[in-house]
């Protein structure tokens, strides 16, 4: 397992283990039938029938339409290690989406080469606050999630955010970042009670904004960045990944990413074909996923045992909390780095990760949503592994040193992160993933789909749905 300690990036031995694990190399030829699934066709995108398989150490979806013919694509996670853990990881799963995006305007400020909304492009008027607020009140689910366009463009966003505040939801917000160079306007979303932020961060090189956003903003994000941080707000990177042009940055979006306390998530998210999309290398979750594993020298089995863990430990704390809502999506993985001053280091170099994650997955298996707290508490204080991981945990130094190190960080920032879950832990989390495309959509995945957006009259579809329906004009 990955035991990092220092600056991994540059260890050779990890780079060794990292090769060892190439699943190209692990798989050999035979064709393998894993599920039915349904799909839509690429051409009329109508439902269809589909059948996941497996093929030469790589995971294809085959399509049949009635009017267009056979298709046959590689999957969306076509990576069998990383498809056969997830599939494991949500097989019995349903959940209802913790996120929904609520689409604020069609405006923009920028008019980026690539674009799934198309943002400007569009004659339609911002949704109405009050008819905004109504759709929201009817949401479910804990996070809301504003969107746009540039929702930072509406006068009305603070109004906003104080009600989505006042119904207890969480808020987050994508932006470009333009209008947050104005740090009074941070302090404000801040002060009304906006959670996290989540900024579009393509590059740190002029060149590449140039390319995708058809405007120099490296120094603009980085300013943003450092007001979030003034802030003390949550701050995630999305990165709009386009092969042959920023796929080269991943070493240095996460060096500049790990040096920034307030960044706790760091997303890489391949060009999703939909919208205004300029020309790009074909790029997909795993072509992704294998240049994150190379260049941060992370392997697929930290990743794996990573995103295992914050499935557990986020679905034993919903179940206690009778909560809905799945953490992590079966379209994306991550993993989670802890900086220690200039170092950093992986939960397995603390704990035995694959150890932990085997008496979670115990612990969520024995709790009942329909049993009341108390009897789940009692139930767990009955089986074994909640005494090896009490164990694992309290007798471990690494674990007290770790704890010790956390406390300090929570006193030395007391007003910082305070909307977040587990602030005190100065974490980041490196994410991969891609929203499917017309071509890559398989609805077995929906069941556990964890973030929806907005459709119309209190109704939500999986976003990765909706907008493959709203760009081929079928919505
Ligand atoms: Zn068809």
């Amino acid at each position: 397992m990955f035991k990092a300690n220092s600056n991994y990036a540059s260890t050779p031995e990890l780079k060794k283990k990292v090769t060892v694990k190439d699943i190209k190399t692990v798989h050999t030829s035979f064709k393998k039938s894993i599920k039915k699934t349904k799909c839509l066709c690429s051409s009329c995108l109508e439902i269809i029938d589909g059948e996941v398989f497996e093929e030469n150490g790589e995971i294809w979806l085959y399509k049949q339409c009635g009017k267009d013919g056979e298709q046959r694509v590689r999957h969306l996670i076509s990576n069998p290690i990383v498809y056969y853990a997830l599939q494991e990881l949500h097989k019995d799963r349903v959940a209802l989406n913790e996120g929904l995006i609520f689409k604020t305007t069609y405006r923009c400020n920028q008019q980026c080469l690539y674009c799934f909304m198309s943002a400007n492009e569009h004659d339609i008027p911002d949704v109405d606050k009050k008819k905004l607020i109504g759709q929201i009140k009817q949401f479910k689910g804990d996070v809301v999630y504003l969107s746009g366009g540039e929702p930072t463009l509406r006068d009305d966003l603070c109004d906003i955010i104080a009600e989505i505040k006042n119904l207890s939801f969480r808020s987050v917000l994508f932006t470009n970042g333009k209008k947050l160079t104005d740090r009074t306007y941070v302090r404000k979303l801040k002060k009304t009670g906006l959670d996290a932020v989540i900024l579009q961060f393509d590059s740190l090189d002029d060149e590449d904004c140039l390319k995708i956003c058809g405007e120099k903003l490296a120094a603009l994000k980085m300013a943003v960045v450092e007001n979030l941080k003034k802030e003390g707000m949550c701050t995630l990177l999305y990165v709009n990944v386009v092969g042959g042009i920023n796929d080269t940055r991943v070493k240095a979006l996460f060096d500049y990413a790990i040096s920034h306390d307030n960044i706790r998530l760091l997303f890489f998210n391949p060009l999703w074909p939909i919208g205004r999309r300029g020309e790009s290398k074909k790029l997909n979750f795993s072509d992704m996923l294998d240049c994150v594993v190379k260049k941060l020298g992370i392997p697929y089995d930290y990743f794996i045992e990573s995103t295992r863990f914050s499935t557990y430990v986020f679905e034993i704390l919903r179940k206690l909390r009778f909560r809905e809502g799945i953490k992590e999506p079966p379209c994306s993985v991550s993993c989670y780095l802890l900086r220690d001053g200039k170092k950093y280091v992986s939960l397995d170099s603390i704990i035995n990760l694959p150890k932990v994650n085997h008496c979670l997955q115990s612990l969520e298996a024995h709790i009942d949503r329909e049993k009341n707290r108390c009897v789940n508490i009692g139930r767990l204080l009955l089986i074994k592994e909640f005494y090896v991981l009490l164990c694992a945990t309290l007798f471990n130094v690494k674990v007290f040193k770790y704890a010790c190190k956390a406390l300090v960080y929570f006193l030395s920032n007391p007003t910082r992160f305070t909307n977040l879950y587990f602030m005190f832990i100065n974490v980041l989390s490196v994410m991969v993933g891609q929203y499917p495309d017309k071509h890559t959509i398989e609805f077995s995945l929906f069941k556990t789909c964890n973030m929806h957006t907005e459709s119309g009259n209190g109704k939500s579809l999986p976003t990765c749905l909706r907008e493959i329906y709203a760009d081929a004009g079928k919505l």
